[in-house]
């Protein structure tokens, strides 16, 4: 079969190599769609497997039928998965990074990461990581229906999904970005963005501040977020390191919270809240094309996602 192989860091050739050989309860995928997330340029730049077929995010058909892939694996029986968080699976690996992923005509995985869906390729390819990241923020932070969401970094992939499934879930929606893309009744850019929350929320500003982006937003952050709000953090591309005023903190009862990934039955809830879901797709490659695929994610003109077309 046909794959994108990374030889070496930030060495990703297109090549045949042989297909997967399936075991004791694993399926193979045929890979019709695969997305390029930021995962994948993390793991292309610090690979911790070569070589390595990189894809963590990725649907396909088994035995003819549409799937969504769970894209970690996990045993369901070790104490992590016990608790009903199989993101941190004792004996589970990622796929695309720790094993084969979806740049690749073939995958094998797990029975139990697939999950039969009649949705279309490029929602069911947006599902694993980009959808189901804001998810499990969303529920972590315990989002309601009378809940004001207000998400910065709202064009990019995690983004637009947070907004979306925030305003499926019956949540008021604002997002903050100074890209001119429409995911949203409510969008503001960064300079605006203190005066129009007060103006819209009537200066009781959000509940959940939804920051997928870093440090350089935190200080934003703790402006938007109202007494006894919650900022969720699930990202670090504009910095790790935070200075935080301890006092503001707790004199305002906010909570500060990390997520990461998200759960199989979060992943489950997807498949359903997803039937009102709009894949933003920017530009589509064939898996030869994947280093141009690759090198248009640090695109300043991006608006959406970047898809593969493989079979
Ligand atoms: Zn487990």
């Amino acid at each position: 079969m046909k794959a994108g192989l990374l030889i070496d860091r930030n060495k990703l050739i297109v090549k045949d190599v042989s297909d997967p050989k399936i075991e004791n309860e694993e399926v193979i995928v045929k890979v019709r769609k695969a997305s390029i997330t930021r995962f994948d340029l993390m793991n292309i730049n610090n690979p911790t497997k070569l070589p390595i077929i990189p894809g963590a995010e990725f649907a396909g058909d088994v035995d003819g039928k549409k799937v969504a892939v769970y894209t970690r694996t996990y045993d369901g029986t070790c104490k992590m998965c016990r608790k009903g968080m199989e993101m941190f699976c004792l004996s589970g690996k990622r796929i695309g990074v720790d094993i084969n992923g979806g740049f690749a005509e073939y995958v094998k995985v797990p029975k139990s990461n697939i999950f039969y869906s009649d949705l279309s390729y490029e929602i069911l390819s947006s599902l694993s990581l980009t959808a189901l990241a804001p998810y499990h923020a969303l529920r972590t932070a315990n989002v309601k229906k009378e809940d004001t969401v207000i998400v910065l970094g709202a064009s990019s992939n995690t983004g637009i999904f947070a907004l979306q499934l925030a305003e499926i879930i019956g949540a008021k929606t604002i997002g903050i970005t100074n890209n001119n893309i429409k995911v949203s009744k409510n969008i503001f850019n960064y300079a605006e963005a203190i005066e129009k929350v007060k103006e819209t929320t009537d200066g009781e500003m959000g509940d959940i501040i939804i920051n997928p982006l870093g440090s350089k937003y935190l200080d934003l952050a703790l402006k938007l977020v109202k007494k006894g709000g919650t900022i969720v953090t699930f990202g670090t591309l504009y910095g790790s390191e935070a200075k935080i005023n301890l006092s503001y903190l707790y004199l305002n009862q906010i909570s500060l919270i990390g997520t990461v990934r998200g759960t199989v039955q979060e992943f489950k809830e997807l498949l359903e809240l997803c039937k009102k879901c709009k894949p933003y797709i920017w530009k589509e490659f064939s898996l030869e094309q994947i280093n141009d695929a690759i090198s248009e994610m640090s695109s300043s003109e991006r608006k959406g996602r970047i898809v593969l077309n493989i079979n």
